[in-house]
């Protein structure tokens, strides 16, 4: 088979084993299928920017220069929730944009992705956002009403751990066994006194697995414009990461808007 187009990030199914859905062009594929089989994806030297523009090379977080210097989607408060200042009315790029991003729910979770983590995301993205960590378990720390809150409680909490994945070692299934529970009630002390009543009682732990065959044992990270081309055989997935039996992964989520053409 043969798909050509733009990559997107790939689409995910909360099951046994998580789903992948690779968006190419107007094409899904379903890259579970893919498992075990040899797959060869070449980079066509075009990127198509989230304004439609076509770029030869994208700037920052995946955006043309423009983009990226006037679009709320790559403002500030995107990478850094606590400088969220919708709240108090206070435009950044675009206030009608921001205030709809950031005047809603979110959560401050801690995840074992290879490790201990916290993170913030909006509710409406549990689990999504926990499978395109790679994480293998997920609880939810403190539920706010807004972005800033949620960004303030997690710069509280990375005093104290990690707000990072280590991708090295989530790519290669080096796991760890983390009760989620007791760190969660240990994290409690951590959250900011004028925050203290958003502590979450629901201590539900999401569990992931990931469509791995075989974690490789050595994880060499593709960057398909610089190398122009990965083949091989394809042994699992996880977080956005292609796995490789060669040990290359493709992180596909940093090829968005990639133009590529895939074989298998
Ligand atoms: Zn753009």
């Amino acid at each position: 088979m043969r798909y050509t187009g733009a990559l997107s990030k790939m689409k995910t199914n909360l099951a046994d084993t998580v789903g992948y859905y690779l968006e190419i062009g107007d094409d899904f594929v379903f890259m579970n299928e893919l498992i075990g089989k040899e797959l060869h994806l070449r980079y066509q030297g075009q990127i198509t920017c989230h304004c439609g523009d076509t770029v030869s090379a994208v700037f920052r977080m995946n955006f043309c220069k423009n983009c990226f210097f006037t679009k709320p989607e790559a403002g500030d408060s995107i990478l850094r929730p606590e400088l969220s200042q919708a709240h108090l009315d206070k435009e950044d790029r675009d206030l009608a944009w921001e205030k709809k991003y950031q005047l809603q729910p979110h959560l401050v979770y801690l995840a074992n992705s290879a490790g201990l983590k916290v993170g913030v995301t909006r509710e409406q993205q549990r689990p999504t956002r926990w499978m395109d960590q790679g994480a293998t378990a997920a609880i939810v720390l403190a539920q706010t009403e807004n972005r800033y809150q949620a960004g303030a409680i997690e710069v509280a909490l990375k005093e104290h751990m990690s707000d990072k994945t280590p991708w090295q070692r989530m790519v290669k299934g080096e796991d760890q066994d983390i009760d989620l529970l007791t760190e969660k009630e240990n994290a409690m002390q951590w959250v900011p006194e004028e925050f203290k009543s958003m502590i979450s009682d629901d201590n539900t732990i999401t569990n992931i697995t990931y469509p791995v065959q075989e974690y490789p044992t050595k994880a060499k990270s593709v960057n398909l414009e610089k190398v122009g081309e990965v083949q091989g055989k394809l042994v699992g997935i996880r977080a956005h990461y292609l796995l490789f039996s060669s040990g290359a992964v493709m992180n596909v989520r940093s090829h968005e808007g990639r133009h590529v053409e895939l074989n298998f």
